[in-house]
Protein backbone atom coordinates (compact mmCIF):
# COMPACT_ATOMS: atom_id res chain seq x y z
CA UNK A 1 0.00 0.00 0.00
CA UNK A 2 1.91 3.12 -1.05
CA UNK A 3 1.32 6.19 0.63
CA UNK A 4 -0.62 8.03 -1.96
CA UNK A 5 -3.22 5.36 -1.49
CA UNK A 6 -3.28 5.32 1.59
CA UNK A 7 -4.66 8.80 1.81
CA UNK A 8 -7.68 8.40 0.12
CA UNK A 9 -8.89 5.67 2.41
CA UNK A 10 -7.54 6.95 6.30
CA UNK A 11 -6.78 10.70 5.43
CA UNK A 12 -8.87 12.30 2.76
CA UNK A 13 -12.08 10.33 3.69
CA UNK A 14 -13.83 10.52 6.99
CA UNK A 15 -14.37 8.12 9.80
CA UNK A 16 -18.39 7.55 9.71
CA UNK A 17 -18.84 5.70 12.79
CA UNK A 18 -21.05 8.15 14.73
CA UNK A 19 -24.62 6.40 15.38
CA UNK A 20 -24.86 8.52 18.92
CA UNK A 21 -25.50 5.19 19.95
CA UNK A 22 -23.43 3.50 22.54
CA UNK A 23 -21.12 1.01 22.30
CA UNK A 24 -22.75 -2.52 22.99
CA UNK A 25 -21.13 -3.96 25.42
CA UNK A 26 -18.74 -7.26 24.44
CA UNK A 27 -16.90 -9.41 26.91
CA UNK A 28 -13.60 -10.60 26.50
CA UNK A 29 -14.27 -14.48 26.45
CA UNK A 30 -17.31 -13.93 23.82
CA UNK A 31 -14.38 -13.29 21.41
CA UNK A 32 -11.83 -15.97 22.12
CA UNK A 33 -12.53 -17.73 19.42
CA UNK A 34 -12.19 -15.51 16.89
CA UNK A 35 -8.58 -14.69 18.48
CA UNK A 36 -8.09 -18.46 18.51
CA UNK A 37 -8.51 -18.51 14.48
CA UNK A 38 -11.66 -20.59 15.08
CA UNK A 39 -14.27 -18.76 13.81
CA UNK A 40 -13.81 -16.48 10.54
CA UNK A 41 -14.32 -12.27 10.32
CA UNK A 42 -16.64 -11.98 7.22
CA UNK A 43 -15.84 -8.53 5.40
CA UNK A 44 -17.92 -7.02 2.89
CA UNK A 45 -15.72 -6.32 0.46
CA UNK A 46 -17.73 -5.79 -3.22
CA UNK A 47 -21.65 -4.41 -3.51
CA UNK A 48 -24.20 -3.84 -5.50
CA UNK A 49 -21.23 -4.71 -8.59
CA UNK A 50 -22.48 -5.83 -12.21
CA UNK A 51 -19.56 -7.98 -13.17
CA UNK A 52 -16.78 -9.75 -11.11
CA UNK A 53 -13.36 -11.27 -12.60
CA UNK A 54 -11.00 -13.34 -10.38
CA UNK A 55 -7.67 -14.46 -11.15
CA UNK A 56 -7.37 -17.14 -8.55
CA UNK A 57 -3.29 -17.37 -7.99
CA UNK A 58 -4.05 -21.20 -6.42
CA UNK A 59 -6.54 -23.52 -7.24
CA UNK A 60 -10.00 -23.36 -6.67
CA UNK A 61 -13.27 -25.01 -5.58
CA UNK A 62 -16.36 -23.18 -6.53
CA UNK A 63 -19.42 -24.54 -4.71
CA UNK A 64 -22.80 -23.98 -4.17
CA UNK A 65 -23.11 -22.14 -0.86
CA UNK A 66 -26.96 -23.52 -0.51
CA UNK A 67 -26.86 -26.64 -1.19
CA UNK A 68 -23.54 -27.22 -0.27
CA UNK A 69 -22.39 -29.05 -3.42
CA UNK A 70 -19.20 -28.74 -5.38
CA UNK A 71 -19.35 -26.86 -9.07
CA UNK A 72 -16.67 -27.00 -10.33
CA UNK A 73 -12.27 -26.72 -10.10
CA UNK A 74 -11.03 -23.95 -11.35
CA UNK A 75 -6.97 -24.06 -11.59
CA UNK A 76 -4.31 -21.01 -10.73
CA UNK A 77 -4.42 -18.37 -13.52
CA UNK A 78 -7.54 -19.42 -14.85
CA UNK A 79 -10.17 -16.03 -15.45
CA UNK A 80 -13.52 -16.47 -13.84
CA UNK A 81 -16.27 -13.69 -14.55
CA UNK A 82 -19.08 -13.92 -12.35
CA UNK A 83 -22.30 -11.82 -13.12
CA UNK A 84 -25.91 -11.26 -12.11
CA UNK A 85 -28.29 -13.81 -14.08
CA UNK A 86 -32.14 -14.62 -13.65
CA UNK A 87 -31.29 -17.58 -11.42
CA UNK A 88 -28.92 -15.82 -9.93
CA UNK A 89 -25.20 -15.81 -10.41
CA UNK A 90 -23.78 -16.83 -13.95
CA UNK A 91 -20.21 -17.99 -13.37
CA UNK A 92 -18.01 -18.42 -16.80
CA UNK A 93 -14.36 -19.74 -16.99
CA UNK A 94 -12.74 -21.86 -19.06
CA UNK A 95 -14.58 -25.14 -19.78
CA UNK A 96 -16.88 -23.68 -17.08
CA UNK A 97 -20.01 -22.69 -17.76
CA UNK A 98 -22.70 -22.32 -14.72
CA UNK A 99 -25.45 -20.49 -12.52
CA UNK A 100 -26.21 -20.77 -8.98
CA UNK A 101 -28.31 -18.47 -6.37
CA UNK A 102 -25.44 -18.07 -4.42
CA UNK A 103 -21.60 -19.48 -4.71
CA UNK A 104 -18.15 -20.21 -2.55
CA UNK A 105 -15.39 -19.95 -3.67
CA UNK A 106 -12.11 -21.79 -1.55
CA UNK A 107 -8.87 -21.27 -2.16
CA UNK A 108 -7.57 -25.23 -2.02
CA UNK A 109 -3.70 -24.08 -0.92
CA UNK A 110 -2.95 -21.01 1.73
CA UNK A 111 -0.07 -20.11 -0.58
CA UNK A 112 -1.96 -17.38 -2.30
CA UNK A 113 -5.23 -15.80 -2.84
CA UNK A 114 -7.00 -14.58 -5.38
CA UNK A 115 -6.99 -11.28 -7.48
CA UNK A 116 -10.14 -9.70 -7.42
CA UNK A 117 -11.69 -6.69 -9.49
CA UNK A 118 -15.26 -5.45 -10.44
CA UNK A 119 -17.16 -3.45 -12.51
CA UNK A 120 -20.05 -1.06 -11.11
CA UNK A 121 -21.37 -0.83 -7.57
CA UNK A 122 -18.14 -0.81 -5.17
CA UNK A 123 -15.15 -2.68 -3.85
CA UNK A 124 -11.53 -2.02 -4.32
CA UNK A 125 -8.90 -4.50 -6.69
CA UNK A 126 -7.01 -6.31 -4.42
CA UNK A 127 -5.64 -10.03 -3.45
CA UNK A 128 -8.04 -11.58 -1.28
CA UNK A 129 -6.77 -15.00 0.56
CA UNK A 130 -10.33 -15.71 2.07
CA UNK A 131 -13.13 -18.14 1.55
CA UNK A 132 -15.36 -16.01 -0.96
CA UNK A 133 -18.98 -15.93 -0.61
CA UNK A 134 -20.66 -14.28 -3.63
CA UNK A 135 -24.70 -13.64 -3.13
CA UNK A 136 -27.27 -12.12 -5.82
CA UNK A 137 -29.20 -8.56 -4.48
CA UNK A 138 -31.36 -6.42 -6.09
CA UNK A 139 -28.64 -4.07 -6.46
CA UNK A 140 -26.35 -6.29 -8.03
CA UNK A 141 -23.56 -8.87 -6.82
CA UNK A 142 -22.27 -8.72 -3.18
CA UNK A 143 -18.95 -10.99 -2.28
CA UNK A 144 -18.49 -11.27 1.44
CA UNK A 145 -14.74 -12.62 2.25
CA UNK A 146 -14.20 -15.05 5.53
CA UNK A 147 -10.79 -15.06 6.48
CA UNK A 148 -8.75 -15.41 9.78
CA UNK A 149 -8.48 -12.20 11.84
CA UNK A 150 -4.95 -12.21 11.80
CA UNK A 151 -5.02 -12.01 8.14
CA UNK A 152 -8.01 -9.41 8.10
CA UNK A 153 -6.21 -7.27 10.84
CA UNK A 154 -3.10 -7.26 8.72
CA UNK A 155 -5.04 -6.34 5.71
CA UNK A 156 -6.57 -3.29 7.82
CA UNK A 157 -3.05 -2.22 8.64
CA UNK A 158 -1.93 -1.78 5.09
CA UNK A 159 -4.99 -0.03 4.02
CA UNK A 160 -5.22 2.66 7.45
CA UNK A 161 -1.38 3.49 7.53
CA UNK A 162 1.35 4.20 5.22
CA UNK A 163 4.42 1.30 5.00
CA UNK A 164 6.87 3.67 6.13
CA UNK A 165 5.01 4.37 9.68
CA UNK A 166 7.50 2.91 12.72
CA UNK A 167 6.86 -0.48 13.77
CA UNK A 168 5.80 0.94 17.05
CA UNK A 169 2.96 2.69 15.91
CA UNK A 170 1.95 0.10 13.68
CA UNK A 171 1.60 -2.40 16.53
CA UNK A 172 -0.36 0.17 18.42
CA UNK A 173 -2.69 0.38 14.94
CA UNK A 174 -2.79 -3.06 15.12
CA UNK A 175 -4.11 -4.07 18.82
CA UNK A 176 -6.71 -0.91 18.65
CA UNK A 177 -8.12 -2.05 15.07
CA UNK A 178 -8.33 -5.97 16.24
CA UNK A 179 -10.14 -4.66 19.13
CA UNK A 180 -12.35 -2.14 17.31
CA UNK A 181 -12.93 -5.63 14.36
CA UNK A 182 -14.16 -7.87 17.73
CA UNK A 183 -16.39 -5.17 19.57
CA UNK A 184 -18.31 -4.65 15.86
CA UNK A 185 -18.77 -7.87 14.96
CA UNK A 186 -22.59 -8.37 13.55
CA UNK A 187 -22.78 -4.49 12.77
CA UNK A 188 -23.24 -5.39 8.89
CA UNK A 189 -25.25 -8.49 9.79
CA UNK A 190 -27.73 -7.08 6.83
CA UNK A 191 -25.01 -7.69 4.49
CA UNK A 192 -24.21 -10.91 5.50
CA UNK A 193 -21.15 -10.11 7.56
CA UNK A 194 -19.64 -8.42 10.21
CA UNK A 195 -17.81 -5.25 8.99
CA UNK A 196 -17.52 -3.56 5.24
CA UNK A 197 -14.19 -2.92 3.93
CA UNK A 198 -14.27 1.01 3.69
CA UNK A 199 -13.86 3.90 5.91
CA UNK A 200 -17.12 3.59 7.61
CA UNK A 201 -16.00 0.05 9.15
CA UNK A 202 -12.30 0.35 8.87
CA UNK A 203 -10.46 0.37 5.50
CA UNK A 204 -9.29 -2.92 3.98
CA UNK A 205 -7.84 -3.78 0.77
CA UNK A 206 -7.01 -7.55 0.85
CA UNK A 207 -3.53 -8.88 1.43
CA UNK A 208 -0.88 -7.08 2.05
CA UNK A 209 3.18 -8.59 1.04
CA UNK A 210 4.09 -11.11 3.52
CA UNK A 211 6.98 -9.15 3.84
CA UNK A 212 5.61 -5.70 4.91
CA UNK A 213 5.67 -4.13 8.19
CA UNK A 214 1.68 -4.40 8.31
CA UNK A 215 1.87 -8.33 8.34
CA UNK A 216 4.77 -8.03 10.78
CA UNK A 217 2.75 -5.77 13.28
CA UNK A 218 -0.52 -8.13 12.95
CA UNK A 219 1.73 -10.90 14.04
CA UNK A 220 3.92 -9.36 16.40
CA UNK A 221 0.78 -8.33 18.41
CA UNK A 222 -1.55 -11.15 17.66
CA UNK A 223 -4.78 -11.78 20.10
CA UNK A 224 -3.89 -8.50 22.01
CA UNK A 225 -6.78 -5.92 22.73
CA UNK A 226 -7.74 -3.36 24.65
CA UNK A 227 -9.75 -4.26 27.64
CA UNK A 228 -11.84 -2.20 30.70
CA UNK A 229 -12.79 -4.45 33.60
CA UNK A 230 -13.43 -7.53 31.35
CA UNK A 231 -15.17 -5.88 28.30
CA UNK A 232 -13.89 -4.97 24.80
CA UNK A 233 -13.08 -1.11 24.77
CA UNK A 234 -14.67 0.67 21.85
CA UNK A 235 -11.13 1.52 20.52
CA UNK A 236 -12.12 4.10 18.09
CA UNK A 237 -8.99 5.64 15.78
CA UNK A 238 -8.98 8.96 13.81
CA UNK A 239 -6.29 10.41 11.29
CA UNK A 240 -4.74 14.00 13.17
CA UNK A 241 -6.30 15.40 16.69
CA UNK A 242 -4.35 18.57 15.91
CA UNK A 243 -3.56 18.98 19.56
CA UNK A 244 -6.08 17.37 21.64
CA UNK A 245 -8.40 14.19 21.47
CA UNK A 246 -12.02 14.72 21.76
CA UNK A 247 -14.02 13.21 24.92
CA UNK A 248 -16.31 10.39 23.30
CA UNK A 249 -19.35 12.23 25.46
CA UNK A 250 -19.07 15.45 23.38
CA UNK A 251 -20.27 13.27 20.08
CA UNK A 252 -22.04 10.57 21.42
CA UNK A 253 -24.25 12.57 24.45
CA UNK A 254 -23.68 8.91 25.89
CA UNK A 255 -22.08 7.97 29.29
CA UNK A 256 -18.54 9.27 30.20
CA UNK A 257 -16.29 5.96 28.89
CA UNK A 258 -13.04 6.58 30.99
CA UNK A 259 -11.02 5.42 28.49
CA UNK A 260 -11.85 8.05 25.85
CA UNK A 261 -12.08 11.00 27.77
CA UNK A 262 -10.00 13.13 25.40
CA UNK A 263 -5.96 13.98 26.45
CA UNK A 264 -3.81 16.45 25.17
CA UNK A 265 -1.72 14.97 22.55
CA UNK A 266 1.51 17.15 23.26
CA UNK A 267 5.16 16.19 25.03
CA UNK A 268 5.34 16.78 27.93
CA UNK A 269 9.32 18.17 27.24
CA UNK A 270 9.59 21.96 26.68
CA UNK A 271 11.47 21.62 24.04
CA UNK A 272 8.70 20.34 21.64
CA UNK A 273 5.48 22.42 21.78
CA UNK A 274 3.90 21.01 18.81
CA UNK A 275 1.34 18.14 18.70
CA UNK A 276 2.22 14.17 18.18
CA UNK A 277 0.85 14.26 15.32
CA UNK A 278 1.86 17.79 13.80
CA UNK A 279 5.65 16.18 13.80
CA UNK A 280 6.70 17.07 10.18
CA UNK A 281 2.97 16.82 8.84
CA UNK A 282 0.47 20.02 8.70
CA UNK A 283 -2.21 19.63 10.63
CA UNK A 284 -4.17 22.87 10.25
CA UNK A 285 -6.37 23.66 7.26
CA UNK A 286 -8.69 26.54 6.77
CA UNK A 287 -11.98 26.13 4.71
CA UNK A 288 -13.71 29.81 3.19
CA UNK A 289 -17.15 29.09 2.35
CA UNK A 290 -19.13 32.55 0.97
CA UNK A 291 -22.08 33.12 2.17
CA UNK A 292 -24.05 31.62 -0.58
CA UNK A 293 -22.49 28.81 -0.68
CA UNK A 294 -22.89 28.28 3.66
CA UNK A 295 -26.52 29.29 2.63
CA UNK A 296 -27.31 26.40 0.03
CA UNK A 297 -25.01 23.31 1.67
CA UNK A 298 -27.35 24.35 4.97
CA UNK A 299 -30.35 24.24 2.78
CA UNK A 300 -29.62 20.89 1.33
CA UNK A 301 -28.36 19.59 4.46
CA UNK A 302 -29.79 20.67 7.37
CA UNK A 303 -32.39 18.61 7.68
CA UNK A 304 -30.58 15.60 6.91
CA UNK A 305 -28.43 16.11 9.66
CA UNK A 306 -31.44 16.95 11.90
CA UNK A 307 -33.05 13.63 10.86
CA UNK A 308 -35.97 16.18 9.07
CA UNK A 309 -35.59 15.47 5.38
CA UNK A 310 -38.78 17.65 4.92
CA UNK A 311 -37.30 20.72 6.61
CA UNK A 312 -36.78 23.73 4.24
CA UNK A 313 -34.52 25.91 6.74
CA UNK A 314 -35.10 29.43 4.71
CA UNK A 315 -32.84 32.29 4.57
CA UNK A 316 -29.65 32.31 6.93
CA UNK A 317 -29.45 35.16 8.94
CA UNK A 318 -26.81 34.19 11.42
CA UNK A 319 -23.93 31.84 12.85
CA UNK A 320 -22.77 30.85 16.29
CA UNK A 321 -20.65 28.54 17.63
CA UNK A 322 -20.39 26.53 21.45
CA UNK A 323 -17.63 24.91 22.21
CA UNK A 324 -17.06 22.33 24.43
CA UNK A 325 -16.16 22.87 27.90
CA UNK A 326 -12.55 23.20 28.01
CA UNK A 327 -11.54 22.28 24.39
CA UNK A 328 -11.02 23.58 20.99
CA UNK A 329 -14.03 21.78 19.49
CA UNK A 330 -16.91 22.76 18.41
CA UNK A 331 -19.93 21.25 20.59
CA UNK A 332 -23.40 22.62 19.22
CA UNK A 333 -23.24 24.92 15.88
CA UNK A 334 -26.54 27.85 16.59
CA UNK A 335 -28.20 28.76 13.19
CA UNK A 336 -31.06 31.23 13.06
CA UNK A 337 -33.11 31.72 9.68
CA UNK A 338 -35.74 33.92 8.70
CA UNK A 339 -38.07 30.64 10.03
CA UNK A 340 -36.50 29.43 12.68
CA UNK A 341 -33.35 29.00 14.92
CA UNK A 342 -31.76 25.19 14.91
CA UNK A 343 -28.70 24.10 16.68
CA UNK A 344 -26.29 21.02 15.21
CA UNK A 345 -24.39 19.30 17.43
CA UNK A 346 -20.87 18.11 17.50
CA UNK A 347 -19.76 16.18 14.46
CA UNK A 348 -22.96 16.13 12.75
CA UNK A 349 -21.18 20.16 11.48
CA UNK A 350 -18.96 18.77 9.43
CA UNK A 351 -21.52 17.20 7.76
CA UNK A 352 -23.75 19.60 7.44
CA UNK A 353 -20.69 21.69 5.02
CA UNK A 354 -20.47 18.76 3.16
CA UNK A 355 -21.36 17.18 -0.04
CA UNK A 356 -20.18 19.08 -3.24
CA UNK A 357 -18.14 21.75 -1.58
CA UNK A 358 -15.32 22.30 0.00
CA UNK A 359 -15.06 18.29 -0.29
CA UNK A 360 -17.42 15.19 -0.73
CA UNK A 361 -17.92 15.00 2.96
CA UNK A 362 -17.40 18.20 5.17
CA UNK A 363 -15.48 19.73 7.58
CA UNK A 364 -12.25 18.30 8.30
CA UNK A 365 -12.79 18.11 12.03
CA UNK A 366 -14.64 20.44 14.56
CA UNK A 367 -11.52 21.54 16.33
CA UNK A 368 -12.42 25.25 14.50
CA UNK A 369 -12.79 28.64 15.23
CA UNK A 370 -15.57 30.03 12.80
CA UNK A 371 -14.76 33.56 11.64
CA UNK A 372 -17.49 36.06 9.44
CA UNK A 373 -16.13 38.45 6.94
CA UNK A 374 -18.15 41.42 6.14
CA UNK A 375 -18.09 43.61 3.20
CA UNK A 376 -18.07 47.12 2.92
CA UNK A 377 -21.66 47.50 3.74
CA UNK A 378 -21.13 45.06 7.15
CA UNK A 379 -23.34 42.64 5.37
CA UNK A 380 -22.07 38.77 5.70
CA UNK A 381 -19.89 37.73 3.07
CA UNK A 382 -18.32 34.72 3.78
CA UNK A 383 -17.26 32.39 6.60
CA UNK A 384 -13.90 31.25 7.74
CA UNK A 385 -13.22 27.94 9.33
CA UNK A 386 -9.99 27.67 10.87
CA UNK A 387 -9.05 24.49 12.39
CA UNK A 388 -6.83 21.57 12.89
CA UNK A 389 -6.79 18.10 12.80
CA UNK A 390 -8.97 15.20 10.27
CA UNK A 391 -11.09 13.26 12.18
CA UNK A 392 -13.81 12.72 14.57
CA UNK A 393 -10.96 13.41 17.39
CA UNK A 394 -11.91 10.14 19.22
CA UNK A 395 -9.14 7.71 20.67
CA UNK A 396 -6.02 7.03 18.82
CA UNK A 397 -4.48 9.53 16.79
CA UNK A 398 -2.69 7.70 13.80
CA UNK A 399 -0.58 10.65 13.14
CA UNK A 400 -0.22 11.06 16.99
CA UNK A 401 1.02 7.45 16.86
CA UNK A 402 3.91 7.92 14.22
CA UNK A 403 5.20 11.19 16.38
CA UNK A 404 5.38 9.52 19.59
CA UNK A 405 6.72 5.97 18.22
CA UNK A 406 9.57 8.38 16.48
CA UNK A 407 10.03 10.29 20.24
CA UNK A 408 11.23 6.68 21.29
CA UNK A 409 7.45 5.44 22.77
CA UNK A 410 6.32 1.77 22.82
CA UNK A 411 2.74 0.40 21.12
CA UNK A 412 2.28 -0.15 24.88
CA UNK A 413 2.80 3.38 26.14
CA UNK A 414 1.05 5.02 23.15
CA UNK A 415 -2.18 2.65 24.08
CA UNK A 416 -1.93 4.19 27.20
CA UNK A 417 -1.73 7.95 26.37
CA UNK A 418 -5.23 7.69 23.87
CA UNK A 419 -6.91 5.01 25.50
CA UNK A 420 -6.09 5.85 29.89
CA UNK A 421 -7.07 3.06 31.93
CA UNK A 422 -7.19 0.17 29.78
CA UNK A 423 -5.25 -2.67 29.80
CA UNK A 424 -3.71 -4.87 27.03
CA UNK A 425 -5.07 -8.44 27.03
CA UNK A 426 -3.89 -11.22 24.96
CA UNK A 427 -7.35 -13.53 24.35
CA UNK A 428 -5.08 -16.43 22.75
CA UNK A 429 -3.96 -16.89 26.69
ZN1 LIG B 1 -19.20 -0.51 7.38
ZN1 LIG C 1 -2.91 14.02 17.64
Amino acid sequence: MTAASWACTALLCWHLNFTGALPREVHIDQVRAHAAGQRPVRVLIFNNVSRITLRPQVAVAIEDARAREHLATALAGAQITLSQATAGIAVQGPGMRLTASEIRILPLTDDGGIVISSHGGWGRRGLYQGALHVASTAGGLRVVEHLNLEAYIAGVLAAEMPSYFPLEAMKAQAIAARTYTLQHLGDHADDGADLCARVHCQAYAGMPPPDSRAVQAARQTAGKVLSYHGLLIDALYHSACGGATAPAWEVRQGKLLPYLCGVEDTPLSSELDQPYCARDHDVAWTTRLSWQQAERLISSNLGVVLGRPELSPGTLESLRTVNARNTERVAWLHISTNKGAYRVRGDAVRWLFGAGHPGPKGLRSTAFALELEENTRHMPRALVFQGAGHGHGIGLCQWGARGRALAGQTAREILAAYYPGATVTDLRR
